[in-house]
């Protein structure tokens, strides 16, 4: 590993990944430090019978704007624009009832806008209507979207999000795509970094692998990790522990399931486990007309079933689909694979929500100390938080920041 570099890079997501090939590709010493033994951390592509699967993100979310469409295009990958499941109807839901939700859920996001614009920030919950008749599966999708449940999220952070209507995909994966966008750029893999001590001329970063000095670090670690790692920063740094802390990471987890005689689907259809339950999953059928399921798992109820064990996800599938699709339909099922994401020591959950009044710790977590280190990734956007492409662009401020400060 080279021990003297100008910048280092901590953490090689999305955030990591733009900031060094940025830095790399302007002719700048840098090196991305790294904990894991691959680029890409919450954006991680598996194959399985030939199929990548993309276990973190998926979705080129407000793929018009999003900065890895292009780049997956010029990888030669192909960008499929098949309008995203949540956007069509669901299995087993009748019309008027689907249409009667979506009025409810339209409803509930323009009370969310209200509140966030009223004097004092509140969680989302409170725009749910009293004893709902929808508001069970409002706190399951809200778990989708921010991963934390309805009363820990803040109106004014959801109102923040800014988004596109059109979401596609990368048929090779989303993460392969990341992963390559970093190779050529130089990186210590399997380096957990343990400290940086800025107290001295130069910084010193610790790393299980040895200390590395550096002009400048660029660090791209999620809130949760900041926040275990107590010390991480010598001297320490409580204003951005505290913004981290403000601004956890939610759960989200996938479970890709083998699907037997698959054609009684249409492809990428969907299926809510249950209708009037905030602890239920979403079912992806047939993703790109492939033979899986792709259950996705919010919120508190991600976390009850990564605490009983990888088994439990599947158990929990087969109850919610035979309960709607019949007994007979477990037959029909294997599991594939399920990556836990808050058991996971280098992520410890899925994307950043605000808490109800902190908003505004996405900018100062965000902003550089004494010019010399640096914050990116997800949790510093305060309008593409929790997305790829949002990780991408607060990279690549923090590499021109870099480049801004050389020389003073
Ligand atoms: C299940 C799931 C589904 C998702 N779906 C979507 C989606 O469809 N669309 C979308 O846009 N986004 C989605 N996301 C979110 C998206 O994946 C993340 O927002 C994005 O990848 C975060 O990038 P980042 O660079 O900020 O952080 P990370 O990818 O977490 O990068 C941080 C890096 O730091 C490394 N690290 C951690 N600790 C240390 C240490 N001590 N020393 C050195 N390195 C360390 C990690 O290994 C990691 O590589 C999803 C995420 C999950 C988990």
């Amino acid at each position: 590993m080279k021990g003297d570099i100008e910048v280092a890079i901590i953490g090689g997501g999305a955030a990591g990944v733009a900031a060094g090939r940025h830095l790399h590709d302007a002719g700048i010493d840098c090196l991305i430090v790294e904990a894991r033994n691959r680029l890409g951390g919450r954006a991680f592509t598996e194959t399985h019978a030939g199929c990548p699967i993309d276990l973190g993100c998926g979705w080129l979310h407000s793929a018009d704007k999003n900065e890895w469409t292009a780049i997956a295009k010029a990888q030669g990958r192909t960008i499929d624009e098949t309008p995203p499941p949540w956007s069509r109807s669901s299995l087993g839901f009748r019309l008027n009832e689907q249409a009667d939700y979506r009025h409810a859920f339209n409803e509930f996001e323009e009370r969310v806008s209200k509140l966030a614009h009223a004097d004092k920030d509140a969680a989302v919950a409170d725009a749910m209507e009293p004893r709902g008749r929808w508001n069970g599966l409002i706190g399951a999708v809200v778990t989708f979207i921010s991963g934390g449940e309805a009363a820990e999220v803040s109106a004014l952070d959801y109102e923040n999000y800014a988004y596109t209507d059109l979401n596609w995909r990368v048929v090779e994966g989303y993460g392969a795509t990341i992963e390559r966008h970093g190779e050529g750029v130089p990186v210590a893999f399997d380096s957990p970094v343990r400290s940086i001590d800025h107290s001295g001329k130069r910084l010193a970063i610790d790393t299980e692998k040895g200390t590395i000095t550096a002009d400048r670090a660029i660090v791209t670690l999620p809130t949760t990790v900041l926040v275990e790692m107590e010390n991480l920063f010598k001297p320490a740094l409580p204003a951005k522990i505290e913004a981290a802390s403000n601004l956890p990471l939610g759960l989200d987890d996938k479970m890709f399931i083998a699907l037997d005689k698959p054609e009684q689907f249409e492809k990428d259809s969907r299926l809510f486990g249950a209708k009037d339950d905030s602890k239920t999953a979403a079912y992806h059928i047939r993703p790109f007309g492939r033979p899986m399921i792709e259950g996705f798992f919010g919120g508190a109820n991600a976390r009850k079933l990564e605490a009983a064990g990888e088994g439990a996800f599947f158990d929990f599938a087969v109850s919610e689909l035979t309960a709607i699709l019949g007994n007979d339909f477990a037959k029909r099922l294997k599991p594939i694979h399920i990556h836990r994401w808050a058991a996971d020591p280098f992520a410890r959950g899925a994307y950043s929500y605000a808490l109800p009044g902190k908003a505004d710790c996405r900018a100062v977590l965000a902003a550089p100390v004494d010019d010399r280190l640096f914050f990116a990734g997800e949790a510093c956007s305060k309008h593409d938080y929790s997305t790829a492409h949002g990780a991408y662009r607060t990279g690549i401020a923090a590499a021109k920041q870099v480049i801004a400060g050389r020389g003073n």
